[in-house]
């Protein structure tokens, strides 16, 4: 447990604050408040940076031992991307933003072809063009989070302490903690628990493009993204199996063959490019909404 590696308050951006060439003077100062975040996806990540914008010690516990990059498509609106402009690269005039459009789908001039399931074009949507100020961010989640996460591991410089499953949170009138899965016990001012939730749990030709499929019971879209390099797809069909702990499963391209049936042809051959070995089921499952988001220390 650190807690004292902070950075200085100069290296990171502030909303009241100028900016000159890059630096940024910060308003608040290093409060001594000790923070714990269990998680590091977006919700995580994101709170150790507001966190440590305000002056607080903060670390992290994930249960993942290793980063990988995994996902299919995500979209950040305008109201997240606005945020990822304000957070800078300290000592640089680098935000993250400008790490994450790169990354990004730009579909201005292809636009979103969306299909009945038979292959017949229903309607084709552009892009609104792009405002600088308020970039909109979609693209893989798996690289979008790895430049989070490099940020606030390797520019931050915040503790993220891997293969730390935590199984108990606690509270004391003073205070607050966690116990990890090995019976450490952590404790600090506050914790976050940012573990999210179960429930939340030739194109290549053409550029950065964008096709959703649309037919009974099932949804499959399929995105190029930089520049065709690379390309994702997603298709959710009715399942009606449930879960416990783990949410995603080796997933089985015959499987994807018989939602198909009867689908425009290009379907399967989209997907049949798939190596197996990449291929995840993953599960979308109900659950019910947590009773309250704040422990009764407040
Ligand atoms: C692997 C993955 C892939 C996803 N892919 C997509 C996608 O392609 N498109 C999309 O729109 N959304 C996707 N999502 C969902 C989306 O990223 C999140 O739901 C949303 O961003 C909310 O983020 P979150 O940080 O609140 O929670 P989550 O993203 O659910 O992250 C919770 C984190 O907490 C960790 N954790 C959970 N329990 C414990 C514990 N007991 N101890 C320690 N750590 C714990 C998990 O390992 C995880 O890293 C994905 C989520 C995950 C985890």
């Amino acid at each position: 447990m650190a807690g004292e590696a902070t950075l200085t308050n100069n290296d990171i951006d502030s909303d009241h604050q100028t900016q000159h060439n890059g630096s940024a003077e910060r308003s608040t100062t290093h409060t001594g408040i000790k923070v714990l975040i269990v998680g590091a996806a977006f919700g995580g990540l994101c709170a150790a940076i507001e966190c440590r914008r305000q002056g607080h010690d903060v670390e992290i516990y994930e249960s993942f031992k290793e980063l990988k990059v995994l996902g299919d498509i995500i979209s950040f609106g305008a109201n997240a991307s606005r945020t990822f402009r304000r957070w800078f690269i300290p000592g640089t005039a680098e935000r993250i933003s400008d790490r994450l459009d790169p990354l990004s789908i730009k579909l201005q001039s292809y636009g979103f072809n969306i299909h009945k399931y038979d292959g017949e074009l229903v309607m084709n949507q552009k892009s609104p063009p792009p405002d600088p100020e308020v970039p909109v961010f979609n693209g893989h989640r798996g690289e979008f989070h790895s430049v989070v996460y490099n940020y606030v591991r390797d520019d931050l410089h915040i503790p993220i302490h891997l293969g730390c499953r935590i199984s108990k949170y606690f509270e004391t009138e003073s205070g607050a903690g966690i116990f990890l899965d090995s019976g450490e016990k952590v404790t600090a001012d506050v914790v976050i628990g940012a573990d999210g939730d179960p429930e939340t749990r030739r194109f290549c030709e053409n550029g950065d493009t964008f096709n959703g499929w649309i037919g009974p019971d099932v949804r499959f879209l399929f995105s190029t993204i930089k520049n065709g390099s690379d390309c994702c797809w997603v298709l959710t069909h009715v399942d009606d199996a449930d879960i416990e702990e783990s949410w995603s499963f080796p997933g089985k391209l015959e499987d994807v063959y018989k939602v198909f049936e009867g689908w425009d042809q290009l379907c399967k051959r989209i997907v049949s490019k798939t190596p197996e070995d990449k291929l995840v089921d993953w599960k979308l499952v109900y659950r019910d909404p947590l009773p309250k988001w704040v422990s009764d220390g407040g």
